[in-house]
């Protein structure tokens, strides 16, 4: 294995204190580097593709705070309309114009929301998607899939993927077996088992979840009709059709999962991108059902924080970028050569690889393939995924320190970002070849 001398000795001390003031040293859980090994690497500043750390290491950014950063950190532009905001204040707990703007931006985006409610977190979009979805149908039941995950709401932790896969925990305990017995699970892209669960619990189901395009089971696409055979089952059963286009929404395309598949649900949540790195999440759809929500109907859901105008102003300048013509175009070529040039790469030295990209998404397994579900990803050789983590990072290259998580690009990366990645994989999986 090559090692370049990454010195991270203000890393380790700042990580080793906070480990004693907050459980593992954290805020979320897959920040801690738990299933790559080592010390995580605490940030100092971000700005466009790059990110550097407390030492002074320089690193090419592929985490994109979890998806958000998408004009490329610390935008000039969004940073300024935040500084303009910022003098009339943070937050009003009243009615702001900026709600309107942005709610009109979502709605006229992406093809299910008629009408939406701004939350503070992915999370709490799902969380409160949940319940208009029982509240809507008078049904408890919810079908997810495994290896989807849809924040830490009670009723989501089961086979959540992502940090929970990470961490190896089953279940978490905390997690009431009342709250989850109504959360069916079945395999993603497995129709039959949608299907079966359909009729073994006839007019019981309110409806079914799931991420259009998983993020966090590392990257999975659709199979060819599997959207569509979702769309015309919960048609057939009455129920509801939910896309958390949390990672998804204006990343994949402007309108999301659902505009480049062409399948509408009912009901979509949204987060990361929509805030443009400030805590927004979102919830719509059919204006129908949305008039459920408190206080135009019954289903109570609030927040104090909820559309305040710093971060609808982010998510405002960051919906009018990626609107300018070729955005999503220059996502789709740049993060296509960095997924075809890795995939060669280590498919040269020798690796069982498999990957995609749709637009700025990317993922890459280290396993033969394909990996259709949570099942197969599971396949993945994960010790490998920690060789070639610990490698590019000592090579200047930040990849999310998971196998189980997406990883994504932005329109600040540069074709040389990209070929200087490529330079870096061939170094290091060369390398893990020859151990
Ligand atoms: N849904 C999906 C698809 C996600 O990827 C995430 C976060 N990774 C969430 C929900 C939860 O969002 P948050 O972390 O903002 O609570």
């Amino acid at each position: 294995m090559v090692t370049t001398a990454l010195n991270t000795t203000k890393s380790e001390e700042i990580f080793s204190a906070a480990q004693k003031l907050m459980p593992g040293g954290v805020s979320s859980p897959v920040r801690a580097f738990k299933s790559v090994g080592g010390q995580p690497i605490v940030f100092d500043r971000v700005k466009g593709s790059r990110v550097w750390d407390v030492d002074g290491n320089e690193y090419i950014d592929y985490v994109g705070t979890w998806g958000p950063a998408i004009c490329g950190h610390a935008n000039d532009e969004v940073n300024a309309a935040l500084r303009e905001t910022l003098e009339k204040g943070t937050s009003f707990g009243a009615p702001c114009l900026k709600e309107n703007i942005l709610a009109e931006m979502v709605i006229n985006a992406v093809p299910s929301i008629e009408m939406v409610r701004f939350v503070n977190s992915g999370t709490e979009a799902c969380m409160s998607v949940l319940r208009l979805m029982r509240a809507f149908t008078g049904r408890e039941k919810i079908i997810k899939f495994e290896g989807c995950y849809h924040g830490h709401a009670d009723m989501f932790l089961v086979q959540a993927g992502s940090g929970v896969a990470t961490l190896g925990l089953p279940d978490s305990p905390g997690v009431p077996k009342t709250t989850t017995a109504a959360t069916l699970t079945a395999p993603y892209n497995d129709l039959e088992a949608v299907k079966k669960l359909f009729a073994e619990n006839p007019g019981e189901i309110a409806g079914v979840i799931l991420e259009p395009v998983v993020g966090n089971s590392g990257f999975v696409v659709p199979d060819a009709g599997f959207l569509e055979g979702l769309r015309e089952l919960t048609q057939e059963h009455d129920a509801l059709l939910v896309f958390d286009e949390v990672m998804t929404g204006f990343r994949i395309s402007y309108g999301g999962a659902q505009e480049k598949f062409g399948v509408t649900p009912d009901l979509t949540t949204l987060g990361k991108v929509i805030g443009g790195g400030l805590p927004v999440g979102a919830y719509g759809g059919r204006k129908e059902i949305m008039s459920m929500v408190a206080p135009a109907g019954p289903m109570y859901q609030a927040g104090t924080l909820s559309g305040n105008p710093l971060a609808m102003t982010a998510g405002i300048k960051t919906l009018e970028l990626l609107q300018r013509p070729g955005t999503y175009e220059k996502l789709e070529v740049m993060t296509k050569r960095l997924t075809d040039g890795l995939l060669e790469i280590a498919r040269n030295a020798g690796h069982q690889v498999t990957g995609g990209n749709i637009s700025g998404m990317f993922g890459m397994f280290f396993t033969e393939g394909p990996v259709r579900n949570y099942e197969d990803a599971k396949k993945a050789d994960l010790s490998k995924f920690s060789r070639y983590h610990r490698g590019m990072l000592e090579q200047g290259i930040y990849l999310a320190p998971s196998q189980f998580e997406a990883g994504f690009t932005s329109l600040a990366h540069t074709d040389e970002d990209i070929d200087q990645t490529l330079a870096a994989a061939k170094i290091v999986l060369n390398s893990i070849a020859a151990d």
